[in-house]
């Protein structure tokens, strides 16, 4: 039997991976890193215990054989954290077209727009709400 049939093998019936545990392995490198940089001034026994204890989590989840009770983690962790990942790429978003669009809230619905950059004051209707406000550019 091949290596990768032994894993299949072992694997069947077992969760495997996800989005949350991603993040685990995520979150165990930075306190790694976080570990390699403070280590210099003071050992941090903490962060070493965090690291090993998210990557113990993430290992425990992906051999886990209680599928239903991980997919319902692996689901309260994406409803938690998809509002933040929404955030972050709203605002890498407004970087990158700060010359071109300027970002307003419509001020009835609090919808996010995006207005062309062209100077002066511009009446703009919320495709969301059709309500009208004024921008000043
Ligand atoms: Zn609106």
């Amino acid at each position: 039997m091949s290596f990768m049939e032994r894993v299949r093998q072992f694997m069947t019936g077992r969760y495997g991976m996800d989005s949350f545990n991603i993040f685990l392995i995520g979150a165990a490198v930075f306190f790694w890193l976080l570990n390699i940089l403070i280590w210099a001034f003071v050992p941090s026994l903490i962060l070493w215990l965090l690291q090993v204890a998210c990557i113990a989590w993430a290992i425990f989840r992906a051999m886990s054989r209680n599928i239903n009770m991980r997919a319902l983690e692996n689901r309260r962790y994406n409803n938690f954290s998809r509002p933040i990942k929404m955030w972050f790429k709203l605002q890498i978003k407004k970087f990158r077209e700060r010359k071109e669009y300027k970002y307003c809230k419509c001020p009835a619905c609090k919808a996010q727009l995006r207005v062309k950059r062209s100077k002066g004051g511009h009446t703009v209707r919320c495709p969301k709400c059709k309500q009208e406000f004024k921008v000043k550019i």
